[in-house]
């Protein structure tokens, strides 16, 4: 059984053809201490010291990807045993008022997109992590569906009432939107998923794809001949093993062109609903509501919606 696979075309266009931009063997000081502090200590990488981490570019349509990607069997060990899956409460700490208010700026944006009455707004988070992007659609009153790896986050989002979906079935159903957040990076067939996914959204409907952009190391990737002067945080889009699929702007418009999709197209009416989302205060009814609200309902005149705390 290999660990690792090589891929030989470009996981978008399917082109055979790139330029090199990176390799390293494993065992090299850099991956390991990657892999040790990534992981906490918890992985044994000994396994992959015969094979190179390697970073290609697709000269058709410009993608960057790793070459070596992890076999089946390594993926499930990846994804069940070096990634816990009891960081439940570690990750909801992480996530701040800013974080839950984006969330709903995101679904406040797509249901006026839409023009939809929420009841009629059927959503598919696809890759669904511990629920907090479709807790959030559902208590808009949206209709959610999930799909998710880990047994227990399947288990979490049952238990708070999200209807979690098998791979296989999601294209027996229509969605008005399909949410993809961190998902793409990780794929080893985007193409063929996104390919799949596409026959499961509504005629009008959208797909969101949100990935790390590469762009920001870009510049200093390419002057690099190893990885050991990146940090965490700069080897975060190039991640080995887990972010194989590397995008920018460009790489992902290309993407999604290869599949029928092409991005929302800017408009002001677009940009308004952007802005109307995130504050709620260019509709002119709404904003003098928004801006009198807080004072009359709990400042003046004395009101009957109270918080109270201890004497
Ligand atoms: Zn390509």
């Amino acid at each position: 059984m290999k660990t690792l696979i090589e891929r030989k075309s470009c996981p978008s266009c399917y082109s055979a053809s790139h330029t090199q931009l990176l390799q390293q063997s494993f065992d090299t000081q850099g991956l390991r201490f990657y892999f040790k502090e990534h992981y906490e200590g918890r992985v044994n990488i000994k396994k992959l010291f015969d094979f190179n981490y390697e970073l290609i570019q697709c000269a058709a349509c410009g993608l960057i990807y790793q070459k070596m990607i992890p076999s089946e069997q390594l993926l499930t060990e990846i994804y069940d045993e070096w990634i816990p899956e009891s960081e439940q409460g570690r990750l909801n700490s992480l996530f701040t008022l800013k974080d839950y208010s984006y969330f709903a700026e995101q679904i406040i944006f797509l249901i006026q997109y839409l023009k939809l009455p929420q009841s009629k707004i059927k959503i598919l988070d696809f890759g669904l992590g511990w629920s907090e992007w479709a807790n959030m659609a559902r208590a808009f009153g949206c209709s959610v569906w999930g799909t998710e790896l880990s047994t227990l986050r399947c288990e979490y989002a049952k238990s708070i009432g999200i209807s979690v979906i098998d791979y296989e079935d999601i294209t027996q159903q229509k969605f008005n939107f399909i949410n993809t957040e961190q998902v793409f990076e990780h794929l080893i067939e985007p193409r063929k998923v996104l390919e799949y996914l596409v026959n499961a959204l509504e005629p009008n409907g959208i797909i969101k794809i949100s990935v790390p952009d590469i762009r920001k190391i870009y510049r200093k990737l390419i002057k690099l001949t190893e990885i050991d002067s990146l940090t965490l945080s700069d080897m975060m889009p190039i991640a080995p093993l887990e972010h194989v699929n590397c995008f920018e702007y460009k790489t992902l418009v290309a993407l999604g062109d290869q599949v029928g999709l092409k991005p929302v197209p800017f408009s002001l009416s677009l940009l308004y609903k952007l802005y109307n989302s995130a504050s709620g205060w260019l509709e002119p009814k709404e904003m003098a509501r928004q801006v009198l609200r807080p004072l009359y309902r709990h400042l003046y005149p004395k009101s009957t919606f109270l918080y109270f705390s201890r004497k």
